[in-house]
């Protein structure tokens, strides 16, 4: 008895089979599989961040793309008209058909619960403009598929967000997606806030979201230690947008203008976008709030051995100098560049194992050793920006477990990470100061009116 399935069903098994293997081969994009929603939260500036996990790496590489879509709106910081990059007009004639995308769904099984084949969803995905774009779908996210009157696929849309979507349509020359982006209405609001306990604390009581708190946190982050230094009476006061879309507010904005007053000591920062396009935080002369490099290269690491130069080495058993910091944490935690610089060694380096070398200006270079492997694109000659994750803790080379061994080094002479003094980021360079200043007054004025209308209705009791 070779089996029990009647011939004909056999065969029908044997051609569906066929049938999916060749619809696989052809196209990966039946497989893409929902990522989903997490936050990251950088414990070293205190910067939360939004990411989608993709499935695969492929993605990786355009998924921030949509979570930072929210988080730079547009340069306006006074109350302007919803700007509609694309109108879709409504097509009353169709039937629409709408899902919610969850993890695990595949574009395939999303085309045939709307009664469509893996054929067209070929034809779909490889249509003109934006169409391909398809091909990457996330959790939460919500997908429609429009039928004319045969009862053929006419549309499709997919709600990526409240601001961003992807429009496909039927035309006489095939199907044509389109990329939409709202840019919401950006209005200015004011917080203050004196601590009892906590910030967060604080924070919540003045209406703040954590993630705008954590923001704040991050921009002073630099200076303030906000575990052990926030004392009882310490205040803030911040300067933030809150994004608007028709007339409905969808999430807050940008911080751009906030003031600290920690233990009698007073900071103050200001958004500036810069000549180049960079976005970052100033003192209001002009200084970067922020150091040229991060102290810990790691997040949810703990100092396992420290820089000793007449150590005895813990697998060579003899006295050998510890020349950095080691960082123990699980294999695969992302490893960041300490400040901007130039990659000039990645790859092997003796006991060291993967080992990335970067170069900061002319005197300071950083060494991160025992990777299990390297960020895309890391290789010698390439620029890293402070913070850009360059490879993932691991334990090749001389290691007893999984740690980054951490070396910074001025004019070749190691000097101990966790104390040396850390230069400030660049300033703003004397020729775009006049700009700067033009640019950044309107924020800090605004500031300091809010501050002064506050004092002012707490001196008359009101
Ligand atoms: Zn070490």
């Amino acid at each position: 008895m070779l089996n029990k399935f009647p011939r004909t069903h056999l065969a029908a098994a044997i051609v569906m089979g066929a049938v999916v293997s060749t619809a696989m081969i052809l196209s990966p994009a039946a497989d893409v599989e929902a990522g989903r929603m997490s936050v990251t939260l950088d414990l070293e500036t205190g910067q939360s961040t939004p990411q989608r996990t993709p499935l695969n790496e492929a993605d990786a590489v355009d998924a921030p793309r949509h979570a930072t879509a929210q988080s730079t709106p547009s340069q306006t910081t006074s109350p302007t008209e919803p700007t509609v990059a694309v109108d879709v007009p409504a097509e009353p004639e169709f039937e629409w058909s709408e899902f919610e995308i969850r993890s695990g769904d595949t574009l395939s099984a999303l085309f045939k619960k709307a009664g469509f084949n893996d054929g067209l969803m070929l034809s779909v995905i490889h249509g003109d403009g934006d169409a391909k774009e398809l091909q990457r779908l996330y959790a939460g996210e919500h997908i429609s598929f429009a039928s004319d009157d045969n009862g053929e696929l006419a549309a499709i849309k997919l709600q990526r967000s409240r601001l961003e979507s992807l429009s496909i349509e039927r035309t006489e020359a095939g199907f044509v997606g389109e990329r939409v982006v709202l840019e919401p209405e950006a209005r200015i609001s004011y917080a203050e806030a004196e601590i009892e306990s906590s910030l967060f604390g604080a924070g919540q009581a003045a209406g703040l979201t954590d993630k705008l708190t954590m923001e704040l946190a991050g921009i002073f982050g630099w200076d303030i230690d906000f575990v052990l230094d926030i004392r009882k009476g310490d205040s803030f006061s911040v300067v933030y947008e809150e994004l608007y879309l028709d007339g409905e507010k969808i999430d807050n904005g940008r911080i751009l203008a906030a003031s600290f007053n920690n233990s009698g000591r007073e900071l103050t920062a200001v958004l500036y976008t810069d000549n180049d396009g960079v976005s970052a935080y100033y003192t209001p002369e002009g200084r970067s709030m922020r150091k040229a490099f991060l102290r810990t290269p790691v997040d949810f690491a703990r100092i396992s051995s420290h820089f000793n130069l007449s150590r005895r080495h813990p697998v060579l058993h003899r006295i050998r100098a510890h020349k950095g910091t080691d960082y123990a944490a699980s294999t695969g935690t992302p490893i960041k560049a300490a400040g901007d610089g130039k990659v000039i060694h990645a790859g092997r380096k003796g006991g060291f194992g993967n080992a990335v070398v970067l170069q900061h200006g002319n005197n300071i270079t950083t060494l991160y050793a025992h990777m299990r492997g390297f960020a895309r694109g890391i290789r010698t000659g390439r620029r890293v920006t402070q913070g850009q994750v360059i490879g993932y803790v691991g334990s090749s080379g001389l290691a007893t477990g999984p740690h980054l061994h951490y070396e910074f080094r001025v004019n070749g002479a190691p000097r101990n990470p966790v104390t040396v003094p850390l230069p400030d980021a660049e300033p703003i360079a004397s020729n775009e100061m006049a700009r700067f200043k033009a640019v950044t007054q309107g924020a800090l004025a605004q500031l300091e009116t809010y501050q002064n209308t506050s004092r002012m209705t707490l001196a008359r009791g009101e």
